[in-house]
This record gives structure tokens, C-alpha cells and sequence, in this order.
């Protein structure tokens, strides 16, 4: 029996201590910390896994340099320690990266002020990356000649982090991590809204969008992690929140690779806004765009591509400037923003803060999830599994859930790897090797997967 089968199964027979609706990045490191401390846990997505918002990402795990602006020292302070964490704990996923920032003679601030800024940046960093320097004009044409330095003032080099793979496949990794650890995940399955029976356990109506069947799944807790779709599924729930979700579209094109250094280049719109061109293997990715949406579906509109194409034209010097026929690809999606609706819907998207809220209604057992970035999604997993202790699910006691193997277990895999070749007239020793590698050593997606698989 495949995987899904067996887990789908499981899903109409058991009962848990958690549904997770959505395995995006807020669900996947949720079902990966709660199963990792024992709860019973069970994970379901309306389409791929990380196929929504989670897929459409800038792929940075940073401290959020630009919320400095708004004097968000905390939020950029937590995220600084998130990235670290992340560098930490998943060096060949997540690496360090120098973005280089081009200023020109009429941005708002001094050179010099944004120079400052990048060491107090650093210093909110702990000090964990390289540190940023400034550059004159002349060195930006030294080692980045395709920049435009015509209305150059100053550049500022820093770092912060990227993911190297991809952000679907760095959530993907959290979802096989629940599942190795006993979580019951299905993708292709939809809920339709849930409701309590008399004993006060959550009863959710579901739909396998594969075999058109529909059955129930019981659970003790509903965890509401649906991204840009919570509201509409706390609606289905009758479930009252104090936040809601603001939609912000974010638009990136991939073009051919413009520079070899691996580098981020960073520039200000016509916005005002940070905008970046970020190394994606032999292309290049442009953008974003930050423009308030009313629906979760988004698509990129010609004013989007237009407004990508003219600002990086205008920063860079290139032969010929870049227009639509050089697009190979588009990314589209909409971060969901964490908004009290007391504050009404017409808050300014670019503004807002992106930090995360978990509100919990106690009296019906049930949490949601609003807002949130990747790089913050450690902090997630470990406030989720706090709040359904204190719902009353008991817990083992806290460890750390996620990361890679330490450096001798990833010796011990690369070490078998060379020996591959030796076994190659050998398929059945190959494949014995190859399993205990995946069941032991390296997380299986990191060898059979290259995007989240359609079926699991
Ligand atoms: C353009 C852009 C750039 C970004 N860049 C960065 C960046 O560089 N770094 C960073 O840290 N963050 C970045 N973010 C933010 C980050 O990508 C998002 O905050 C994050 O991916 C949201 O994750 P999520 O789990 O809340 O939502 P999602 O990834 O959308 O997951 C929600 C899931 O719920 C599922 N779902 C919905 N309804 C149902 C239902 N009824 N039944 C079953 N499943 C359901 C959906 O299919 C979906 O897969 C960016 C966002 C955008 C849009």
C-alpha cells in the first residue's frame, strides 16, 4: 500500500490530538515539533505540499533588515536569531550569502546611516554572519560592472541567509520529519470545515480531491494553518478570532542569470521598497511586488511584470535591457499579514508587520495561525507546541525537533556514498546501503525527492 493510502486510512480510523489543516511552512514545523514530543498528530493539504504561498517565496532567511526602518528592533532581533538558528541547524540548506545594496545620490538616507545601520544589523545578528563594508562607486564597477553607477552615491555589502535548495523543498523536509515520527499526512485532501460533537472532540469533514471519496477525521485539538485561507476556514469552523488576514501579492520573474557572483543585489524601487535580484543556479530572480489583494489567487498582471522589468532596468547597465520575452518563469503569491480586525481592512500592506500570531480559542480547542515568514518558522513549531500543552495535551519534555544530522553522521553517509561505485555490480548490496543511508543518516527527501511529490 502506497504511503498515502496507509495514511489516509489512518486518518478516518484514528482519532488525534492535533489536525493541522495546511502543510505549508507553519503546518509542516508544527506537525514535525508536536510529533517530535510525542502528540498524536495529523497533517492534511488541499494540494502539494507547501503548493500554496510557501512556494512562492524570495528563498531568504533573514532578519528582516528593512523592518529596522519601522523600529522593529525585536522582530528583526527574533528573526536574526531564527536565521542563525536555521544556519545552524541545516548548513546544506541554508547558507549565508553577501547582499550587495546600491544607493543613489537622492535615496532618503545617508549612505553612511544605512552603513551604521548594517552593523547594528550585525549586531542584532550576534555577530553570527561576515561583517558588511561600505563601497565606493568605483569598487561597485570593479567587481559588479553591470550595476548602473551613473546617479551611484555608495554601495553597503552585508550578509544574511538563503535557502540553497528551495523554500517547497525546505518545508517538504518538515513534513517527512512528521511523518518519520508518526504523523498521519495526506496531500490532496481537502477540508470542508469541522464541527464538535457532544464530548467536545473536533469532527472534520474532509475531501480526497484524488478519489472524489469524503470521510471524517477526529481530532482533539484543530490546528487552523490554512495561510492566506484562514479566515474562510475559520468561518467553516464558526470560529471567532481577534485577528484576521491582510493578503499582500509578491510577484518574482526568472531570467536569464544576469551576473556570476553569487551575490544578492539589492536596490530601492520607485516604492521605495527593497528590492532584489537573487542567484538561482544559472538564472536570475527578480523582485518582489507588495500589493494589497482581496483573494488568495493571484496571477501576475503586466503592470507587475512592468513594474520588475523598468526598476531592475533602470539599476543596472546591461546590453540590452531586460523585457518580457527574456522571462523564462514567473512566482506568484500572496503573503498572508497578521492584522487586528479591529484595525478595519485598509491597512497599507508595505507597512505592516510580518511578525506571526498564534490566537488560541480556548473554550473550543482550537488555534490559528496568522501570518508569519519562513525564516521564523522554528519559533512556530515551538509557541504551537506550547499552546496545545496548555490546551491540555500531554507532551514529552522539550528537544530539539529539526535539523540536519551532526557533521559525523554526514561523514558516515558521504564515506558509504564512495563506496557506491564499488557496489554498482551489486544491485540488491546498493540498495540495502541506499535504504539504511535514507532510514538512518540523511533525511530521505534529501536523496529521492527533488520538489514535494504529488503523492505521498
Ligand atoms: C512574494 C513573497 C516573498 C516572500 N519571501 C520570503 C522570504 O524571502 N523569506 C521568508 O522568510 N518569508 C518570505 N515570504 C513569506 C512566506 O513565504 C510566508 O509567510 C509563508 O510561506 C506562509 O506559509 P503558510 O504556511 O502560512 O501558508 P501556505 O504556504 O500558503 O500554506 C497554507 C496551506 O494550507 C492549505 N489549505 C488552505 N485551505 C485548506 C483546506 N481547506 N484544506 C486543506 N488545506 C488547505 C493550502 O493548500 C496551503 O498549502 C514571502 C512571501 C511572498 C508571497
Amino acid at each position: 500500500m502506497a504511503l498515502r493510502d496507509t495514511n489516509i486510512s489512518r486518518l478516518s480510523t484514528e482519532e488525534f490530538d492535533a489536525l493541522i489543516i495546511g502543510g505549508g511552512i507553519n503546518g509542516a514545523v508544527s506537525a514535525a515539533a508536536l510529533a517530535a514530543r510525542g502528540a498524536r498528530v495529523a497533517l492534511i493539504d488541499a494540494r502539494d505540499f507547501a503548493g500554496f504561498t510557501s512556494q512562492q517565496s524570495s528563498n531568504l532567511v533573514w532578519g528582516g533588515i528593512k523592518y529596522m526602518e519601522g523600529y522593529e528592533f525585536g522582530l528583526v532581533a527574533g528573526l536574526c536569531k531564527s536565521r542563525n538558528e536555521l544556519l545552524d541547524s541545516f548548513p546544506s540548506t541554508v547558507k549565508e550569502i553577501r547582499f550587495l545594496m546600491t544607493l543613489t545620490r537622492k535615496f532618503r538616507f545617508h549612505p553612511w546611516i544605512i552603513f551604521a545601520s548594517t552593523w547594528l544589523y550585525w549586531l542584532l545578528g550576534r555577530g553570527k554572519t561576515r561583517t558588511p563594508r561600505i563601497l565606493s562607486m568605483g569598487q561597485i564597477r570593479e567587481s559588479e560592472p553591470l550595476i548602473d553607477t551613473s546617479d551611484g552615491r555608495a554601495g553597503v555589502e552585508y550578509s544574511d541567509a538563503f535557502l540553497h535548495d528551495n523554500d517547497a523543498r525546505f518545508v517538504f523536509n518538515f513534513v517527512r520529519s512528521a511523518i518519520d515520527k508518526g504523523c498521519a499526512a495526506a496531500n490532496y485532501i481537502e477540508s470542508r470545515g469541522a464541527m464538535r460533537d457532544s464530548a467536545g472532540h473536533w469532527k472534520t469533514e474532509v475531501k480526497d480531491q484524488i478519489s472524489g471519496t469524503t470521510f471524517t477525521i477526529r481530532s482533539k485539538i484543530l490546528i487552523n494553518a490554512a495561510g492566506a485561507y484562514v479566515d474562510q476556514h475559520n468561518q467553516l469552523c464558526d470560529i471567532e478570532t481577534r485577528y484576521q488576514h491582510l493578503l499582500s501579492k509578491g510577484i518574482h520573474l526568472i531570467v536569464p542569470q544576469i551576473s556570476e557572483n553569487h551575490r544578492v543585489l539589492a536596490f530601492f524601487a520607485s516604492d521605495e521598497r527593497l528590492f532584489f535580484a537573487i542567484p538561482m543556479a544559472n538564472r536570475t530572480c527578480i523582485g518582489t511586488t507588495d500589493t494589497l489583494v482581496h483573494n488568495p489567487q493571484t496571477e501576475v498582471s503586466d503592470e507587475d511584470r512592468d513594474f520588475v522589468l523598468s526598476n531592475i532596468n533602470a539599476c543596472l547597465n546591461l546590453p540590452k535591457p531586460l523585457q518580457r520575452e527574456d522571462v523564462i518563469a514567473e512566482r506568484c503569491g500572496v503573503r498572508p499579514l497578521a492584522a487586528l480586525k479591529s484595525s478595519g481592512n485598509s491597512l497599507d500592506v508595505k507597512h505592516m508587520s510580518r511578525k506571526h500570531v498564534i490566537e488560541v480559542t480556548d473554550n473550543r480547542m482550537h488555534i490559528s495561525i496568522f501570518g508569519g515568514k519562513l525564516t521564523d518558522c522554528l519559533n512556530v513549531g515551538d509557541e504551537i507546541c506550547d499552546r496545545v500543552a496548555q490546551l491540555g495535551i500531554e507532551l514529552q519534555p522539550a528537544g530539539k525537533w529539526y535539523g540536519e544530522p551532526d557533521a559525523q553522521k554526514r561523514g558516515e553517509f558521504s564515506a558509504g556514498h564512495t563506496q557506491w561505485d564499488s557496489m554498482k555490480s551489486s544491485p540488491a548490496t546498493l540498495m540495502r546501503h541506499s535504504a539504511n543511508a535514507c532510514g538512518d543518516v540523511m533525511p530521505p527527501t534529501q536523496i529521492s525527492c527533488s520538489t514535494p511529490s504529488k503523492k505521498i
